[in-house]
């Protein structure tokens, strides 16, 4: 028989339930469980606690679901790499690793290109595939912390923020986020998961409803509705002030800050005015802005904001006491920019 389970994509209680129909003893699916997400076996041999037939028959019939490499980049220091990963139908994915003092973040993909096509990224300029399932979204933080463990070290954090639109793939990014959170397996701490969207706005409001801690991060770029349309296009659909009462919404309900995300591109979304606009928008609501020098991409011709334009910026921003981090460009010499690495395989 073929196989055509992938264990990453069931929770617990599927697990459960496909142990029970192949009349096996209850304490199992807890055994296999920790083998998949404490353990984070990639083939049913290293198992040795679960009998022979069983063994044999969890190959025959299923697969883990971890994901075959395909290309890698690292960055000069070495910390940061970048993995194109296979998954079962030959698309690919790509996953990024950063290695700071003390975290370890994996930043994970959850579709396979991206239908919003902002014009500054590389996953947007490639289009849509498919949707990632949840399977194949958590395979990707358990290839890295995998890596890790072999290194005697660990995952401490997971962005979904690589290619893709989360609250586009809304059920399956929710339930990798509460497998990888499940204390009896992964046990990744709620507050070491950050969510990036675009600004759907009716996936913002459901994401508020569901009782978690985890960190929703919005990729702002422009806070004038006219500057948003053309950076981000969706923002015709999602205007600025529903996208706004939704993340109020969603530190109301949650009492978590936002984060706000903010690729400086010289000349188009830098200006002090812009800087101002985004200080009126924040306003009583609890929030961080992350600023970026844009990662220049084939298909777009705008590029990272001189120093001199960024200081005129954050001055700005500083003036209206707006909490932000000016982050490095990580890896922009290994592509590390959203979709980038595919887009180098394509060519
Ligand atoms: N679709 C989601 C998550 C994936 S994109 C979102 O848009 O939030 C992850 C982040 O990378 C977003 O903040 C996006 O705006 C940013 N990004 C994409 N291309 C970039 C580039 N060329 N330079 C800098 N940031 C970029
Ligand atoms: Fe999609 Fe995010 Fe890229 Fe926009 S920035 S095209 S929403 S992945």
């Amino acid at each position: 028989m073929q196989p055509t389970i992938r264990l990453y994509d069931l929770d617990f209680s599927s697990l459960r339930s496909l142990l029970a129909e192949w009349g096996e003893p209850a304490y199992r699916a807890r055994q296999l469980w920790e083998w998949l997400y404490v353990h984070l076996a990639a083939d049913f041999d290293q198992m040795t606690n679960l009998p022979k037939p069983l063994r044999e028959r969890l190959a025959a019939e299923t697969t883990t679901g971890a994901l075959p490499v395909v290309d890698t980049a690292r960055s000069a220091g070495g910390k940061t790499r970048k993995d194109l990963l296979r998954l079962a139908d030959g698309e690919t994915v790509e996953a990024v690793l950063m290695r700071y003092e003390r975290r370890r973040t994996a930043c994970i993909s959850t579709q396979v290109g991206c239908a919003v096509g902002c014009p500054f990224c590389a996953t947007g300029q490639a289009g849509f595939r498919r949707d990632l399932t949840s399977g194949e979204i958590v395979a990707q933080a358990l290839y890295f912390a995998r890596q890790l463990q072999a290194e005697r070290d660990r995952l401490t954090n997971v962005v979904l923020m690589g290619m893709g639109e989360p609250l586009l793939n809304y059920e399956s990014s929710l339930a990798a986020i509460r497998r990888l959170m499940d204390d009896g397996g992964f046990n990744l701490g709620q507050r070491h998961i950050t969510l990036s969207t675009v600004g759907i706005v009716p996936g913002i409001e459901q994401l508020a409803g569901e009782d978690l801690q985890i960190t929703l991060a919005v990729s702002l770029h422009a806070a004038t509705d006219a500057l948003r349309d053309q950076l981000v296009p969706i923002n015709r659909r999602y205007r600025l002030d529903a996208l706004f009462e939704a993340c109020y919404g969603y530190v109301e309900r949650t009492g978590r800050r936002v984060s706000f995300e903010w690729a400086l591109i010289e000349g188009v979304n830098d200006a002090p005015e812009q800087a101002r606009a985004l200080a009126a928008r924040l306003v009583g609501l609890l929030a961080h802005v992350n600023l970026i020098p844009l990662n220049p991409t084939q298909g777009y011709s705008g590029s990272p904001s001189s120093n001199t334009t960024l200081d005129a910026f954050t001055a700005e921003l500083d003036r209206f006491h707006v909490p932000y981090t000016l982050r490095v460009r990580r890896g922009a010499e290994i592509q590390a920019g959203c979709g980038q690495l595919r887009q180098r395989q394509a060519r």
